[in-house]
This record gives C-alpha cells, structure tokens and sequence, in this order.
C-alpha cells in the first residue's frame, strides 16, 4: 500500500509518516496543497490522507479538483475542523472517510486499511487465496495456517498481490505501489523479493508472465 500524506505541520507528519511506514505502508509527503495535487494525479496512491487547512491552496480546493479531474483514489480527510458543517463540505467535495485531531493512530491505520481494502472489493479484514491467508489489519500472513515471516518489502508486495488475486500485476504497478516516491524502482530488486515469496509461499503459487507480470492463483497445479 503506497499512501500519500498532505500535512503542513512537520512534527505531525513525521510522526504519522513514521507510524504508517512501520504498520508496512510506503508514504509519500506534501505539505502543500499544490505538491498534493501534482503528486495525486500522477503517481497512484492506494489512499490519500488530507489535511485542510495548508499553506497556498487548502484541502477541500485539493479533493475538489482532484474529483473534478477523475482522480477516484481513496480520500480520508485529516483535520481539526471538528464542526458538522466541515464534516458535510468535506464529504460533499468526494471524501471517503473523515477523522479530527486529536486522533489515535492506530485509528487513522484502521481506517486506511478498511479504504483500501473495500477500494480493491473486499469486505473482509482477511484475505485468502488457497492455502495463504492474510490479515490486513495487522499484516499476519499465514501459510497452512502456520505464520509466516516476511520483511516490510515482502509484505507490501504480497498485500498488494492478495488485493488483487487472479490479475496479471505488471511490474511497473507493482512497484508503483510498493515503493516510495524517491526510492529506486528497480524490477531486480522485485525480482527478488518475488522469489524469496514463492520459496514461503510454493513456486506456483505467484505466476510470472514473461514482460508482464505476476499473478497471484489460487490454483493447486
Ligand atoms: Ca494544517
């Protein structure tokens, strides 16, 4: 899951960027609202996390635009503005999900995860696909039942395989989506990480297609 965070107060967003990267998220930051836009409409967050009140143009301008020009991604608005009439603006301007600080942030985490999950089709916390089971609250993975061990990278690029069971993942979206804004996206180190994940989880269970992809299958051959 890769999330963008639109926050103006530094301590808050390094706080937050913090929490969010050790529960397994790759995130990207702005803390201007016209940074937020560019980025938002060109790079494919799986959640978008947005404070209101930023320096230049304000949060609501941000989702507003953002709506107009089809970007669907999933919006949770980030905000102190705790009165009803912010709540229903920010709503009616395309938000997904609403929180006021101060907040907790394992509540901001569940929140996403609930977004980005039900973003992808799934009303379940827990995802399975044969023998492999994930937990998407808490990023237990389990093979046969039995846990198993994985590293961040591992982690995103299974979560992100499991959202999206039965289609080819080019490497170009997986990366997009696993890898934050100035790391190197580098399809051999993908590679890799792919291959340490088929010797935990059984060689055929991620298909590669040859200059396209992979597929996570559910099939027992
Ligand atoms: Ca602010």
């Amino acid at each position: 899951m890769r999330i963008l965070l639109v926050e103006d107060e530094v301590r808050l967003a390094a706080e937050v960027a913090r929490f969010l990267r050790d529960s397994g998220m790759a995130v990207d930051l702005a803390a201007e609202g016209i940074d937020a836009l560019h980025l938002a409409q060109t790079e494919p967050y799986d959640a978008i996390v947005l404070d209101l009140g930023l320096p230049g143009m304000d949060g609501l301008s941000v989702l507003k635009t953002l709506r107009g020009r089809s970007v669907n991604t999933a919006v949770l608005i980030l905000t102190a503005r705790d009165r009803f009439a912010d709540k229903a603006a920010g709503f009616r301007a395309g938000a997904d999900d609403y929180l006021t600080k101060p907040f907790q942030l394992e509540e901001l985490l569940l929140r996403l995860q609930a977004l980005v999950r039900r973003a992808a089709g799934h009303a379940r916390p827990e995802i399975r696909i044969g023998p492999i089971a994930l937990d998407t609250t808490t990023g237990v993975a389990t093979l046969d039942e039995m846990p198993v061990r994985l590293t961040a990278l591992e982690r995103r690029v299974l979560t992100y395989l499991m959202l999206h069971p039965g289609r080819t993942i080019s490497r170009t979206e997986l990366s997009e989506h696993i890898y934050e804004n100035d790391q190197d996206r580098d399809f051999n180190s993908l590679e890799v990480i792919v291959s340490r994940l088929r010797k935990k989880f059984g060689r055929t269970r991620i298909e590669t297609s040859r200059g396209e992809g992979y597929r996570l299958t559910d099939e027992t051959t």
